[in-house]
């Protein structure tokens, strides 16, 4: 997508060579009109997917993820990285390996929000390893549901979780994929 990877060249900076800040229009402003734009495009990407339900993680998946649900006319569930007291029946749970914070996280879905046959598309920020999507895939599957695709707004490519989302099967688009990251750096 073109408007984002020039948007990733203006104002993405790689903090190392395997991570990359975008938080003036993704992790932490939020450009809504590009968001708009991400939105319809994982919506044209996976028209033909028979998706019946979005579902992200918190908290960066948010935005994307609204997006595309507006765009598909669908419902869209968040799944919860910190579980409240409030949220305590009905919950399954995954332990999943955070790539920002360095230590596991518990991963939560409220099974009433999934329903068996549902159709997912998975919306995320970033695809790095793939842990936080296997987690999702794994409770979303535990809940019933079919996992329609794995959509992440900005892939790395030269991290394994993209490659092995799709040797497992699954069906994964990246709106910008990045090769390479290093100072002053990054290449799609
Ligand atoms: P994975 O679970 O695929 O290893 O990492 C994906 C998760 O880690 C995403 O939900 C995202 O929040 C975070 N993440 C991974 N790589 C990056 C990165 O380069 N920059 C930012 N801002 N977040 C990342």
């Amino acid at each position: 997508m073109e408007l984002l990877k020039q948007r990733i060249l203006k104002e993405g900076r790689a903090l190392s060579g395997q991570v990359l800040l975008v938080d003036s229009f993704l992790n932490h402003q939020v450009d809504v009109e590009l968001m708009k734009a991400c939105g319809e495009e994982f919506a044209r990407r996976f028209a033909d997917a028979g998706v019946t339900r979005i579902v992200t993680i918190e908290s960066s998946g948010i935005a994307p993820a609204a997006m595309t649900a507006l765009s598909m006319n669908l419902p869209m569930v968040i799944m919860k990285k910190s579980v409240s007291s409030i949220l305590r029946d009905g919950i399954i749970q995954t332990e999943v390996f955070s790539f920002t914070k360095n230590a596991p996280y518990l991963l939560t879905l409220k099974t009433s929000f999934v329903h068996p046959g549902d159709r997912v598309l998975l919306i995320d920020d970033f695809l790095a390893n793939g842990e936080a999507a296997f987690g999702g895939i794994h409770l979303l599957e535990r809940a019933g549901a079919q996992i329609a695709g794995v959509g992440a707004v900005i892939a790395k490519a030269f991290q394994p979780g993209m490659e092995k989302l799709r040797a497992a099967g699954y069906r994964v688009e990246a709106l910008a994929a990045v090769t390479r990251l290093a100072e002053g750096i990054i290449e799609f």
